[in-house]
């Protein structure tokens, strides 16, 4: 029996029939279990910055694990501590800022917002288009109704606006409000970027009304957007909270929620918990994770052959506009073909990934080659053109 069939036979189907079984992966490659290779353009949504097995991430989890793998937080451990200093570092954030940790991004949204009910408020306001995660609270944040509907009622007194609409704000925030949640581009939405101007707006806004700026940098954190973070790419932009996971571990899973003044003291002890967040390995291998950015020059390389991906992009017929920055870009085609183009780019030896009925997302490993991006440029014309004619049969037979 194929990995595939055993899958269905053992998994609980919640992601529906998987598109391929993989068994090994190397910097922006990985194989199928008959040994066709593909260029990975997704990189396990966003989470494998580093690209797959690479030698810094392995040696990091090999020697921690080898030393002390986990303890439970009875216990302080170097890592666990080094790395909550370095994001706090990266985030050029001072003394009273604090990092709680966690196991993913859902995770790092749910102490966030078990934050904000520490505030003595209860209200949050979150953006139509958001995706925050899939647990009780995280949910409860994340627009999407067909994600909602089935598990209502959801917890938490929420208020969705349209996104990127600094009007609609205004008119939702007032003094009953904890927190305004943002992601600074919308990813699971395909790459929305707002205006410029918009995340300094939500902040005044927020602020007036002592309100906290929680962003959420799950999926534009950790060098995605060619910045440690995406909200440094804009003038006089500082949230006080952050929520942190995908890019963090390469792969190995860890969430962080960053918080900064009054912000960062309104957990206190025994209100929050996880027996493995922060253990040495996860947090072990999200330093390997920084150190290798760092090292490799990877916050150029990522603007660079964002550039590339960005021009590769807007040249094809049919994409009509591209959007983001550094290597998280949307593509929207000129027509709902995309699922169609992830079959086809399959097909042709690309992991390509639908956001939408008509929009492509990239979030490729920081570590892609110009080489690997050259061979997407050469093989998406045929791509997009055997998706377009997969449409057409199928409104014709339908
Ligand atoms: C992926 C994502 C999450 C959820 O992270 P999980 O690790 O899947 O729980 C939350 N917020 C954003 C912006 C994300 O992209």
């Amino acid at each position: 029996m194929s990995i595939q069939q055993r899958y269905e036979g053992a998994v609980m189907n919640t992601f529906g029939p998987p598109a391929l079984a993989l068994v090994r992966g190397r910097g922006a490659h990985v194989w199928d279990a008959d040994g066709k290779d593909y260029v990975d353009l997704l990189g396990g949504i966003a989470v494998n910055a580093l690209g797959h097995a690479h030698p810094a991430l392995v040696e990091a989890v090999t020697a921690q694990m080898q030393t002390l793998g986990h303890v439970s937080n009875f216990f302080a451990t170097e890592p666990q501590v080094a790395l909550a200093e370095k994001l706090v570092s990266l985030l050029g954030w001072g003394d009273e800022a604090r990092v709680f940790f966690s196991n993913s991004g859902a995770e790092a949204n749910e102490a966030a917002l078990k934050l904000t009910r520490r505030t003595g408020r209860t209200r949050v306001v979150a953006a139509e288009g958001s995706f925050h995660g899939r647990t009780m609270g995280a949910l409860s944040l994340t627009s999407k109704a067909a994600y909602r509907e089935p598990f209502e009622p959801l917890p938490g007194d929420v208020t969705f606006v349209p996104y990127d609409d600094v009007a609609a704000l205004e008119a939702a925030v007032d003094e009953t409000v904890a927190a305004v949640v943002l992601e600074p581009v919308q990813g699971e939405a395909g790459v929305v970027v707002p205006s410029a101007d918009y995340l300094a707006e939500a902040q005044r806004i927020a602020h007036a009304h002592g309100a906290l700026l929680w962003l959420d940098e799950v999926q534009t954190g950790i060098a995605r957007t060619g910045a440690w973070f995406a909200h440094q790419l804009l003038d006089g932009v500082q949230p006080d909270v952050i929520t942190l996971a995908k890019g963090l571990g390469g792969g190995i899973p860890i969430g962080a929620t960053v918080a900064r003044g009054g912000a960062a003291a309104l957990l206190q002890p025994g209100n929050h918990g996880s027996t493995f967040a922060g253990n040495p390995v996860a947090t072990a291998a999200a330093l390997a994770v920084l150190a290798t950015i760092e090292a490799d020059g990877l916050l150029d390389a990522t603007v660079e052959r964002g550039q590339q991906l960005e021009a590769l992009l807007r040249k094809q017929t049919g994409v009509v506009e591209v959007t983001g920055s550094g290597l998280m870009r949307g593509a929207e085609l000129d027509g709902p073909y995309a699922t169609q183009a992830v079959v086809a780019g399959r097909d042709a030896g690309f992991i390509l990934n639908a956001t939408g009925p008509s929009r492509l997302r990239f979030v490729p490993p920081l570590v892609i080659t110009s080489a690997d991006l050259d061979a997407l440029d050469a093989a998406l014309p045929s791509i997009l053109d055997a998706a377009r004619a997969a449409i057409a049969s199928q409104e014709t037979t339908a």
